[in-house]
């Protein structure tokens, strides 16, 4: 029985796991990990009986400790219970769907621990790409993309031979304001931004969709994943969520995956890969889509997705001021500390700020990040 370790189980990604684990009844949970949630994570150590239970909040693990003393887990915190539960001996894969640059300690631990990785936490891609996929080649372990853009890629490269790719092809939706201007854009609230016109996801995801930058993050984590260059990365705007991403091959032969819009296709795809299982819900009926339409993405609008490329261009620590300037006005944004165009404009000023390293090793990565804080709080908490 394959054995997998959840790093984020209580999120929109996590949940739909153990939905994916409910739902085909032969795969063990052996580790849980999450922040705070203590009651979803208690019902979910009652159902599934993993042997480790992670919570972020030291606080919380003590609580939750006390809660489920009756059951044989053991209930750890923080960053070394993040390890320790993505390396364990019982753990075979990890899917790491926990949000932010958080992840990149346990992805890199589980790795070298001999771990696949279902990844879904696409910012540890973004910051540390340059390390993650050399060393998981090295080591011999499966890099499984969840990100539904990156699983319909990788379901399009079935077969292929990866150098063979002349271009990626990136679907979006484009969001809840696509067609919108800057001018129109700068009163909306969090209630707004958070209402994805094709998916439910996160909120942290669901603010970077609406911003595109999520797509510029996107942009980035398929360069990693399939070994391309920034420039072979290209957005597609199809609003209707049907296309999940393309391939085009050096011959002008391009491939697609399509389906209705459910992340537990691409989980479960990862989870059983190279296997397909049955899996419930509704199918794409082409006759009442009636059409699909493309647009190229407005990058004057959406600046955000246009300072993406400009990162990852540059690459070394620029990638991770980028993602880091984005978690921290992202999370001010929903608190209501700052405006939404504020957004792009601290990501903006914080990669101008930045003096670039080139080839940085985590230590680097994670002062860029402290760095990045610093700046933006001189800067914009007076
Ligand atoms: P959610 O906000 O729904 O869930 C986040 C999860 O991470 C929760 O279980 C949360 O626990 C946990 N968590 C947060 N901080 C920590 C921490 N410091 N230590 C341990 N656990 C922590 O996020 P999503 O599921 O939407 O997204 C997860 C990742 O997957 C992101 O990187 C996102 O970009 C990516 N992704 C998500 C998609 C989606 O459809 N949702 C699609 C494609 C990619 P708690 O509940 O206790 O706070
Ligand atoms: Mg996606």
């Amino acid at each position: 029985m394959k054995k997998l370790a959840i790093l984020g189980s209580t999120g929109s990604i996590g949940t739909q796991t153990l939905e994916v684990v409910r739902n085909n009844g032969d795969i063990q949970v052996t580790a849980l990990a999450a922040g705070s949630n203590v009651d979803a994570i208690e019902a979910q150590i009652r159902e599934f009986k993993p042997s480790i239970a992670v919570m972020w909040d030291e606080a919380k693990a003590r609580e939750l400790a006390v809660r489920v003393a009756d059951m044989e887990v053991r209930v750890l915190a923080g960053m070394e219970g993040l390890i320790e539960a993505s390396t364990a001996e019982d753990v075979d894969i990890v899917v790491t769907a926990v949000v932010g640059m958080i992840g990149i300690r346990p992805t890199i631990a589980a790795i070298k621990a001999g771990k696949d990785i279902a990844l879904a936490n696409k910012e540890t891609l973004v910051t540390a790409g340059h390390l993650i996929m050399p060393l998981a080649k090295k080591v011999g372990v499966k890099i499984l993309p969840v990100d539904s853009e990156h699983s319909a890629i990788f379901q399009a490269l079935n077969g292929e031979n990866q150098r063979e790719i002349a271009k990626i092809l990136l679907t979006a939706s484009g969001g809840p304001f696509r067609g919108w201007t800057r001018e129109q854009m700068k009163d909306i609230r969090p209630e707004d931004a958070l209402k994805h016109p094709n998916w439910a996801m996160g909120r942290k995801i669901t603010i970077d969709s609406s911003t595109m930058v999520n797509k510029g993050l996107e942009v980035m984590e398929a360069r990693w994943l399939f070994g391309v260059e920034m420039d072979q990365v290209q957005v597609v705007v199809q609003p209707q969520s049907v296309i999940h991403s393309m391939v085009e091959f050096v011959d002008g032969a391009v491939m697609a995956q399509l389906g209705t819009p459910d992340m537990k296709l691409p989980i479960q795809y990862a989870l059983y890969y190279p296997e397909r299982r049955y899996l419930p819900g509704k199918r794409l009926d082409f006759w009442s889509i009636g059409q699909i339409t493309f647009e190229a993405p407005d990058m004057e609008n959406f600046r955000g997705l246009k300072l993406a490329y400009d990162a990852g261009t540059v690459g070394g620590t620029l990638p991770t001021v980028y993602n880091a300037a984005n978690e921290w006005a992202v999370g001010s944004f929903l608190n209501k500390q700052i405006g939404y165009l504020d957004i792009i404009d601290i990501i903006e000023s914080s990669m101008a700020h930045h003096q670039v390293i080139a080839d940085p090793d985590v230590e680097a990565i994670l002062e860029a990040e402290r760095e990045t804080y610093a700046f933006i709080e001189s800067r914009w908490c007076k």
